[in-house]
């Protein structure tokens, strides 16, 4: 449905900008203001067609309700995407100007919609847009808090997989733990250093040779191929890559007992989370774990950020995870659903 995806609120807003100049194609999804602003990244990313780029912009901004809800955030859920077309690279288009013309778009919403960095925009796109829209932010700033917000998704996860693997597996340390991690990007290659301080064992596949080969060398890791790696013989799987990897193919290969990682919409539909249920593997969901991001360029718009503030802020994420699976465990339900109706319960403006 163009008012949302079934069984779930509509959004409030979404709007189409173009810029002809440009060539800017975007979608900008007001999913909920009923916490305060809708905040949410921008993707900047080729999709097959515009109808998947709609799809892919309503599933993130709902996502992103409920990850701020659930994350005690005073915002709503938006997100952003740019359609970038499959024969740009990076001389074909005028950045600068793109981000720009994007910049004029979330201006024009006048501040129901905040943007932040999201797969494929950088911080410099985020610092070129602050001179056209204060609705932005994850902006670098020397000898201040803020930026990429990478590092504390993955303290985010990495405390989720930590809480998990006490409550699922019943072991009190990371060490020995075996890991697998789908993608050695932004977010995985910082979960990885953490996991790896923490004597975890890691099994890792990217799509860029490169990024494996700078694990094999640094932490040790166990090489396998893209298409092998969430049936790999592990405890964990910490899928950080995109989206939908977690559908009726891979389930059934799934070896590990806990599937915790960054990427957003992981599970292709609600479905699959009872397919992993069924099989006795916990899934830690994606919105409830890997919110260290929004946590970060949350307290950095309200100027409230600092490292140690924001850090004990993300850390929380783990108790949240101990008490889902207190959750799941009196509901007789799956993480997902329980996730679910805890975070709907929030969507409304906090005392
Ligand atoms: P990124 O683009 O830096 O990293 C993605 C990595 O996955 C890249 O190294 C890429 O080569 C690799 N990859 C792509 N397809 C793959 C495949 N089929 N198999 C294995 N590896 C593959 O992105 P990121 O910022 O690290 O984000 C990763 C995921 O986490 C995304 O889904 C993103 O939406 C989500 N997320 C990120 C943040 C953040 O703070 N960056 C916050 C919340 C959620």
């Amino acid at each position: 449905s163009l008012f949302g995806l079934p069984d779930q609120p509509a959004h409030e807003r979404v709007l189409l900008a173009a810029d002809e100049q440009t060539g800017l194609k975007a979608i900008l999804a007001v999913h909920s203001t009923a916490r305060g602003p809708a905040f949410g990244g921008c993707r900047f990313w080729t999709y097959d067609n515009e109808l998947a780029a709609l799809n892919d912009a309503l599933r993130l901004s709902q996502g992103m309700s409920l990850k701020n809800a659930l994350a005690d955030l005073p915002f709503g859920g938006g997100k952003a995407v740019i359609l970038k077309p499959a024969q740009w690279n990076a001389s074909q288009f005028d950045r600068p100007a793109l981000f720009a013309a994007f910049a004029r778009a979330v201006q024009s919403l006048a501040g129901s919609y905040i943007t932040a960095e999201d797969v494929g925009t950088t911080t410099a796109d985020m610092l070129g847009m602050q001179q056209i829209t204060p609705y932005v932010s994850g902006i670098p700033r020397a000898g201040a808090f803020g930026g990429d917000p990478s590092p504390k998704t993955a303290w985010g996860v990495f405390v989720s997989i930590r809480a998990g693997v006490r409550q699922v597996l019943g072991r009190e340390s990371l060490e020995g733990v075996r890991v697998a991690l789908q993608g050695l990007g932004a977010v995985g290659w910082h979960l990885a250093e953490f996991l790896h301080q923490a004597g975890a064992k890691l099994v890792v596949a990217d799509i860029d040779a490169a990024k494996v080969a700078r694990a094999v060398e640094q932490f040790g890791a166990q090489a396998v191929g893209v298409h092998e790696i969430l049936a790999a013989e592990v405890d964990v799987v910490a899928p950080n890559a995109l989206g939908a990897t977690l559908n009726a193919q891979s389930i059934p290969a799934l070896r590990a007992a806990l599937v915790c990682g960054a990427a957003n919409n992981q599970l292709a539909t609600a479905a699959d989370g009872d397919a992993l249920q069924a099989r006795g593997i916990t899934y830690l969901p994606d919105y409830l774990v890997n919110a260290g991001g929004i946590i970060s360029v949350a307290r950095e718009y309200r100027n409230e950020g600092e490292e140690q503030a924001v850090m004990a802020e993300v850390s929380k994420i783990g108790d949240r995870v101990v008490e889902l699976l207190e959750r799941v465990k009196h509901e007789d339900s799956t993480p997902g659903r329980v996730a679910d109706a805890w975070a709907r319960s929030k969507l409304v403006k906090p005392a």
